[in-house]
């Protein structure tokens, strides 16, 4: 469908109502290109409210690029802790390093080559930091406009090719911002405010919006896991973890599947270990039940506080310092 709605029309009473309605975010205070990329990247799966305090925590130890490309690894994690997906911490460490001498790029096209960045994220930062007429489509907007124009399943061609026609070329950061703003705000998953939306007249799905865009599905596989927490005199036994999501962050000892028990008792040379509750934690594709299970243990440890932990093993750590003790 074309936007017969009129972007003409819609873009001065979307603007205005940004104008009056736009929360007031510490990243939209500033134009500095890197500050606002750590808030996209944080974004990217950080709901708004919590990317507040990891955005000021991480720009306090990393003011630019320069100071995080010359962080390492560990304190980069220890910063990011608690704010999940680490590998977003991970990618923007080595962005730091591969652009600190020359600065961010401001074409999409180039920031695409960035790791960690996709077309949603360089489409953001080129049209916010640089004014570049460029598109951002993230969830929101493909919300809003599946519902604007009665689109049940839209295809990624057409969301990009719809917002490019829709785009405003003299302000392209802000028309961005406030057409993902009235989906954080007004056209919401559920229960949209169709009654005080700005942008009513112009659509198409009013009254019937929740019917747009039709759920993705979402699969979650469960998966059974085992963590060994070994407490030794200074704190516990902790591993680096390696792989794709939390690799570089620090554990409990965990292993899946079957067997996973004995395998644990066997890598520490344990004839037994006494359960000490269950522990669950949902990454985006797994859903995992973890059973904790506790021994003495005499050999080196790790003061948890001192390594970056990831969400599931403050979780598992939590259930440690709540037990008896080992
Ligand atoms: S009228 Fe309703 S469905 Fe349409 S954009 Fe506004 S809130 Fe969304």
């Amino acid at each position: 469908m074309q936007a017969s709605c009129g972007g003409m029309e819609l873009r001065p009473a979307l603007l205005a109502w940004y104008r009056r309605n736009a929360r007031d975010l510490p990243w939209r205070g500033t134009r500095d290109p890197y500050a606002i990329l750590v808030s996209e990247v944080l974004l990217q799966q950080t709901r708004v409210e919590q990317a507040r305090g990891y955005y000021a925590r991480f720009l306090a130890a990393f003011p630019d690029l320069n100071a995080l490309a010359q962080a390492s690894e560990e304190d980069v994690l220890r910063v990011w802790a608690g704010a999940g997906y680490y590998r977003r911490a991970r990618n923007l460490h080595r962005l730091a390093q591969a652009v600190a001498k020359t600065g961010l790029p401001a074409a999409p096209a180039e920031l695409e080559e960035l790791p960690g960045i996709g077309p949603y994220t360089a489409a953001a930062v080129a049209s916010i930091a640089f004014g570049k007429p460029v598109a951002a489509v993230d969830g929101n907007v493909r919300r809003v406009l599946a519902r604007l124009f009665t689109v049940d399943v839209p295809s990624a061609r057409w969301l990009q090719e719809t917002a490019e026609r829709l785009l405003d070329r003299a302000g392209p950061g802000v028309w961005n911002q406030a057409l993902m703003e009235l989906g954080s705000l007004v056209c919401t998953p559920k229960r949209p405010a169709c009654a005080t939306c700005p942008v009513a007249r112009f659509c198409q799905g009013k009254g019937a919006a929740e019917r747009y865009p039709l759920p993705r599905a979402r699969r979650r596989t469960a998966v059974s896991a085992t963590a060994l927490v070994l407490k030794g005199a200074g704190g516990y036994v902790l591993e680096r973890r390696d792989g794709r999501v939390l690799g570089g962050l620090w554990g409990f000892p965990l292993a899946e599947g079957k067997g996973a028990r004995e395998h644990l008792l066997s890598r520490y040379g344990l004839a037994s270990a006494r359960p000490l509750g269950t522990v669950e934690h949902a990454f985006t594709h797994k859903k995992l039940t973890i059973r904790v299970y506790a021994a003495p243990w005499s050999g080196p440890d790790e003061d948890p506080n001192a390594r970056p932990l990831s969400v599931l093993d403050g979780k598992i750590l939590a259930l440690a310092e709540r037990g008896p003790g080992p």
